[in-house]
């Protein structure tokens, strides 16, 4: 197989032993002679697959009791509508840090009134509004943990009068998060924890049925948590994968661990973007996210773009192309995403500098 080095920012790089498991499990699902994506997902045998994945949920971000762990449809972008439907009855708070955040804010506004507390639009987003004020009177405020586009992250866990929601789609797993601070965390697998097609969702049982507004069932997260992310038929395949990068990312040490790699994997592209004269960043040096790295050309030098996407290229590097939005480089270095990718992508702008500065 071609080698790569992978910074696509969703879907992304994933474990190899993961991808492994599942072409096994894709062949022959646990000596069954069938695969897995064969098996009734009312089968013991899938059960079983259900229930470890929950279990590891649970253990790697230590989920309180009080909490639920969902497998759903839809993506992250159903949630951005099931959230307000769940949980506004009049009011919602959320933090404006990107075009994610933007979406979300559209959907709630079907459901009540959206107070935006802060945004950083004005700027193309490249910081967290950190002055801001939440009203105490708001069901809920919600947040985006990690901006995947701009390359910005909250670092830790904020405190919040009212019910705190995030989208953690893109930084989900890659530290340790005080679960207990937060009344649901949702996110589309694709980024941290497996392949498109399964939504994760970490709820606070507690929440629900505050609003009077009638919710169709495959939208009410009770029907959800009753049917054990089983009300209709689950995306079976993506669960098993998302089961076996979980337990990749156990064998490796769980949450901590992770942490360390990811601060150390991040530390080393950012330095060399620091240092190289042709290079930039573009986040808030105390918001720069661990996830996504986001950098242009420096001044005098933008006309060298095209260049280093195809030195880079050339070089076996892959998906490093900013977003449309942002223009420049984004490096996604997800958990899954090699200490030895980020050096040869380091490699790759200290020769390019080299050749052109
Ligand atoms: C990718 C992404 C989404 C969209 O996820 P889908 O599963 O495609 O709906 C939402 N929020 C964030 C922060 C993302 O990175």
């Amino acid at each position: 197989m071609k080698t790569t080095h992978n910074f696509n920012a969703g879907p992304c790089i994933l474990p190899k032993e993961a991808i492994k498991a599942g072409i096994e499990a894709l062949q022959d699902f646990n000596n069954s002679g069938m695969s897995v994506i064969e098996i009734s997902h009312r089968s013991k045998d899938w059960e079983a697959v259900m229930n470890e994945c929950r279990a590891l949920w649970k253990e790697l971000l230590q989920i309180p009791d009080n909490y639920e762990v969902l497998f759903l449809g839809g993506g992250a972008s159903l949630q951005f509508c099931m959230v307000p439907m769940n949980l506004l009855e009049k009011k919602a708070a959320y933090l404006d840090t990107g075009v994610w955040a933007k979406k979300a804010i559209k959907e709630a506004k079907a459901f009540g009134e959206v107070v935006t507390v802060a945004s950083s639009a004005g700027s193309t987003y490249n910081f967290i509004p950190k002055d801001y004020t939440i009203p105490a009177d708001a069901d809920y405020f919600h947040i985006t943990t990690n901006n995947t586009i701009y390359g910005t992250e909250i670092h830790t866990d904020p405190d919040s009068p009212v019910l705190l929601v995030a989208d953690m789609s893109s930084d989900i797993m890659s530290r340790p998060v005080d679960v207990s601070k937060y009344a649901i965390i949702y996110g589309g697998a694709q980024k941290n924890v497996g392949p498109a097609g399964v939504t994760f969702v970490i709820i606070r049982k507690d929440i629900l049925g505050k609003v009077s507004r009638h919710l169709p069932s495959m939208l009410d997260y009770r029907i959800h948590i009753e049917g054990e992310s089983m009300y209709n038929t689950p995306p079976v395949f993506s669960i098993y994968i998302m089961t076996q990068t979980l337990k990749w990312l156990k064998k490796l040490g769980g949450l901590t661990a992770i942490q360390k790699i990811n601060r150390e994997k991040a530390a080393l592209l950012y330095a060399e973007i620091d240092r190289n004269s042709l290079f930039k960043g573009t986040a808030a040096k105390e918001d720069r996210s661990l996830m996504n790295i986001c950098f242009v050309m420096t001044q005098g030098h933008e006309s060298l773009e095209a260049e280093f996407l195809d030195f880079a290229k050339s070089r076996g590097m892959v998906g490093i192309k900013g977003h449309r939005s942002v223009g420049g480089f984004r490096a996604s270095v997800y958990n899954a995403c090699p200490k030895e990718s980020v050096q040869a992508l380091v490699d790759c702008m200290r020769e390019f500098e080299k050749i052109y500065k």
